[in-house]
C-alpha cells in the first residue's frame, strides 16, 4: 500500500486549489461563477515578450541551458537590480529558477536542518510554511493584526528569533493582506536583524510594481546594505508581467548560497524552460510602460473591492498599499444563520457559503492562518467585481 513519507504528514493539497477546483463544478454546472480566488493578473503577456519567445524558438533555442539561468537573462536581473533598485550586483550572485517558488524552495532545502526556525509574519502566503516543513524546518508563525496594517513590528521579530532562527521571511507587498513595507518600516526591522548576525532574511519582492497611490516599493538592500551578506532577494515575472504560466523566478544573494541552490536546481529540475527564459530577458529589458497602466487599474479595482466591502455591515476591510489581494474581516457575520438554517461559524462557513449561495469563490483567512477573514483577488474585470459585490452585498442582508 501506498505510504507518504512522513516529510508530508503536515501538508495538504492548498485550499486555495480546492476551492478553485468546487468553482469549477459549479461553473461545469452552468452557474455564473466569479473566481476571487486566484493569485494571477487577468491581463495577457504583453506581446514584445511573446515575440522573444517567438524568435527564440525559431532560433533553435531550444536545448539545455546554464543550469541556473542563461548568462543573458542573468544579466538582465543584474540590470534590472541597478535599475529598479541601485544595487549592484554580479552573475555569479544570481539563480534563475522555475517560478519564485521554486527559488524558494531550492533556498529552504539548501540551508535548513532539521528543527531550524524560520519567522513568518501571518497571514502568509501558505507555500512559506509547506516549503519549510518539507525542508525539515519549522515556521514560526508571528501573527500580524489588521490594527498594526498586518505588518510584523521590530519588537514582534525580537521576541521570535531563538537560538535556532535561520530566516525572516519578508514579503512586501503582501500575499495575501496587500500590505506593504516602507522604508522606515525595514529600517526598524533591519535593526532588530543588527543583532542577530546568524538570521538571515528572505524578501520576497514579487508584487514590487504593484503598488497603489504612490506608495514607494523597496527592497531591504536598499535601506540596510549591510544585511548583504545574508539577504536573498527573490522575485520574477510572474505578477508583473502577467507570466504566471512560464514559470521564470529568480534569487539574488550572497554566492555562497546561490552556489548550494544551484545544487539543488541540478539533481531537482536542471535549467528552467530555454525559451521562457529568453522571454524573461525580453520582460526584463523590454518596454516597461505597461507595468504603471497596469498598476493603475488595479488601483481602481482595489478601490471598488474596498468601498463596496467596507458597505456591507457586518464586513470590513483595511485599504491595503498593494498586490492585488484584499484582506477583509468578517467578524461582524460570525454567529450569524443564513435562511436555510446555515450557521457561519467560522470565515470558513461564510466562504463556502458564499460560494454555494453566490457562486462566488473567495479563500478563507484560515488558509493564510489568520481568522475571520477572507481573501479577496482583485485581478479581475471591474465589471466581474462590480457583480461580485452586490451579489456578497445581497447575500450579507439576508443573514440574521
Ligand atoms: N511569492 C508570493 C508571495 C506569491 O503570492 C506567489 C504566487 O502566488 C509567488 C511568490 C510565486 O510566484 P511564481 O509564479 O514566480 O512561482
Amino acid at each position: 500500500p501506498f505510504r507518504p513519507a512522513s516529510r508530508l504528514a503536515k501538508l495538504q493539497v492548498s485550499e486555495i486549489l480546492r476551492i478553485g477546483a468546487r468553482a469549477q463544478e459549479l461553473k461545469a454546472m452552468g452557474h455564473p461563477v466569479i473566481v476571487l480566488g486566484a493569485g494571477e493578473p487577468d491581463f495577457d503577456t504583453p506581446d514584445t515578450i511573446k515575440d522573444a519567445a517567438i524568435r527564440a524558438l525559431q532560433a533553435g533555442d531550444t536545448k539545455y541551458t546554464a543550469l541556473d539561468g542563461t548568462p543573458q537573462l542573468k544579466a538582465a536581473i543584474v540590470r534590472k537590480m541597478a535599475r529598479d533598485h541601485n544595487l549592484t550586483f554580479t552573475a555569479d550572485e544570481v539563480t534563475v529558477g522555475a517560478g519564485a517558488k521554486q527559488i524558494l524552495y531550492n533556498a529552504m532545502m539548501a540551508t535548513l536542518e532539521p528543527g531550524d526556525e524560520v519567522i513568518i509574519p501571518t497571514p502568509c502566503w501558505t507555500t512559506y510554511s509547506a516549503i519549510v516543513e518539507i525542508c525539515g524546518g519549522v515556521p514560526v508563525h508571528v501573527p500580524c493584526t489588521d490594527d498594526q496594517g498586518f505588518r510584523l513590528t521590530p519588537a514582534q521579530l525580537h521576541a521570535a528569533i531563538s537560538p535556532r532562527t535561520r530566516w525572516l521571511m519578508l514579503n512586501s507587498p503582501s500575499n495575501p493582506t496587500g500590505a506593504a513595507y516602507d522604508a522606515d518600516d525595514i529600517a526598524a526591522l533591519a535593526k532588530v536583524l543588527a543583532a542577530h548576525p546568524d538570521v538571515w532574511i528572505m524578501s520576497d519582492d514579487i508584487y514590487e510594481h504593484i503598488v497603489h497611490d504612490g506608495f514607494r516599493f523597496v527592497t531591504p538592500l536598499q535601506v540596510a546594505p549591510w544585511l548583504r551578506d545574508r539577504c536573498l532577494i527573490v522575485n520574477g515575472v510572474s505578477k508583473a508581467y502577467a507570466m504566471t504560466g512560464w514559470r521564470i523566478g529568480y534569487g539574488v544573494g550572497p554566492r555562497p548560497l546561490i552556489r548550494a541552490m544551484a545544487v539543488v536546481q541540478s539533481q531537482s529540475t536542471s535549467n528552467p524552460c530555454s525559451i521562457a527564459q529568453a522571454a524573461a530577458v525580453e520582460a526584463l529589458d523590454g518596454p516597461q510602460d505597461m507595468l504603471a497602466i497596469r498598476r493603475d487599474s488595479f488601483t481602481q479595482r482595489r478601490d471598488l473591492v474596498v468601498d463596496r466591502l467596507n458597505a456591507i455591515p457586518g464586513l470590513s476591510c483595511r485599504r491595503p498599499e498593494g498586490a492585488f489581494y484584499a484582506y477583509a474581516s468578517c467578524a461582524g457575520i460570525i454567529g450569524m444563520t443564513a435562511p436555510d438554517g446555515q450557521v457561519m461559524q467560522d470565515d470558513r462557513a461564510f466562504c463556502s457559503w458564499l460560494l454555494e449561495t453566490t457562486h462566488v469563490a473567495m479563500v478563507p483567512g484560515a488558509a493564510f492562518g489568520v481568522s475571520p477573514y477572507f481573501r479577496i483577488s482583485y485581478a479581475t474585470s471591474m465589471a466581474e467585481l462590480q457583480d461580485a459585490m452586490v451579489r456578497i452585498a445581497a447575500a450579507c442582508a439576508t443573514l440574521s
